[in-house]
């Protein structure tokens, strides 16, 4: 059987299971970074399979989850006070809260937002309406920041001056560096998501185990990619071996996508980036450079981000630190549920409350 087969074969993912329980002999806390990843976790009930040492905790996996109230509140504002503006966003978004309502209420207000579902859609959006102007909410870690890049390239290609982007994009390491650094992190070792490794390459997931002494497996994201991930971890941390190990081989090369890279690299450079429940973290997103600053909807509209901390009582930034789980907030199925989210983790396909909500 080869690498592409094996994924999908359930006696393999009892195997894994067994040499999983055949080596653990001591409490490990492992933490999973890609709301794929909790959802699969979630629906399989992958974590009660394992021994019960093993305790898994669900990272920053989820963009939508941790984009910033205050930039939902400008893509509504723009809306709202502009009748010439369309907003293009991924389904996700619209009922994520912002510090007031969410872009479901904008809309029902009177608000153009359509939801897109590729970033593409808004350059087809703009060429469709030259008359307005198109914002694209783009919302995304390394694995969609390429195609928005792609969406400034081609627009600048094609001369097409209506659109613009509205950017809650996040770089990975950079968050990871934050809480391996927090004095009460507690985490024994991670699982990467593969997706983002798959274009980033593996560089800096290097830097990071060497520098802090923790085990990163490059995990997928099939009930067996993960059983397999967890096992590759649980055995460096047994051995006390740690680096990284790339579980997910036949999707993710040592060097990533340089093409993908390459047209990220051209639109875009790193910069400070305010994380939901995080708050700000240096060189951890991604802004438009200068040379396309007409495409950024920020500098176009001369409006600056006002990083707003919302207290509403969502626990979302402890649960992606490690300390707490979703069943530790008191909101949790209470006060906060799908139908009527408190935070954004209740809310988006990818979230962690939603993913305990809907399958625990
Ligand atoms: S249950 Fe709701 S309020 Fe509590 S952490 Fe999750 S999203 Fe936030």
């Amino acid at each position: 059987m080869n690498q592409k087969e094996i994924y999908r074969d359930a006696n393999y993912g009892k195997q894994l299971v067994t040499a999983i329980r055949k080596i653990t002999t001591r409490p490990w806390k492992i933490m999973d970074t890609c709301g794929g990843q909790t959802h699969a976790i979630a629906r399989y009930r992958i974590e009660e399979m394992l021994p019960p040492e093993i305790s898994l905790i669900h990272g920053p996996g989820c963009p939508v989850c941790v984009t910033p109230a205050d930039t939902i509140d400008t893509a509504i504002e723009l809306a709202l006070n502009n009748k010439n503006v369309i907003i293009s966003t991924f389904g996700d978004m619209m009922r994520v809260p912002g510090s007031k309502y969410d872009l479901l209420t904008a809309k029902s207000l009177g608000a153009d937002i359509r939801i897109i579902y590729s970033p593409l859609d808004a350059l087809k959006t703009a060429m469709e309406n030259p008359s307005r102007e198109v914002i694209l909410f783009a919302i995304g870690f390394e694995t969609t920041a390429p195609v928005h890049a792609q969406v400034v390239y081609e627009s600048s290609k094609r001369k097409i001056r209506n659109l613009s982007l509205l950017t809650s994009l996040f770089a990975v390491p950079p968050v990871l560096e934050h809480l391996f650094a927090l004095p009460d992190f507690s985490v024994d070792g991670l699982l990467a998501a593969g997706h983002v490794c798959s274009i980033t390459g593996l560089s800096d997931y290097h830097r990071l185990s060497r520098n802090y002494q923790i085990p990163i497996s490059v995990t997928g994201f099939e009930p067996v990619d993960i059983l397999y991930g967890i096992y590759t971890n649980i055995r460096q941390l047994e051995e006390a071996d740690y680096s990284v190990c790339n579980a997910y081989s036949r999707m993710v090369p040592e060097e990533g996508n340089p093409k993908a890279r390459l047209v990220l690299d051209e639109i875009f450079e790193p910069s400070v980036q305010n994380w939901r429940g995080l708050g700000s973290l240096p060189a951890s997103g991604f802004k438009i450079k200068e040379k396309y600053k007409s495409f950024d909807t920020l500098k176009r509209y001369s409006i600056k981000n006002k990083c707003l901390i919302k207290d509403d009582g969502c626990i979302a930034g402890e649960i992606m630190k490690g300390i707490a789980k979703p069943v530790n907030c008191p909101h949790f199925g209470k006060a906060c549920r799908p139908e009527s989210p408190l935070g954004a983790a209740m809310v988006s396909s990818e979230g962690v409350c939603a993913a305990y909500y809907k399958y625990k």
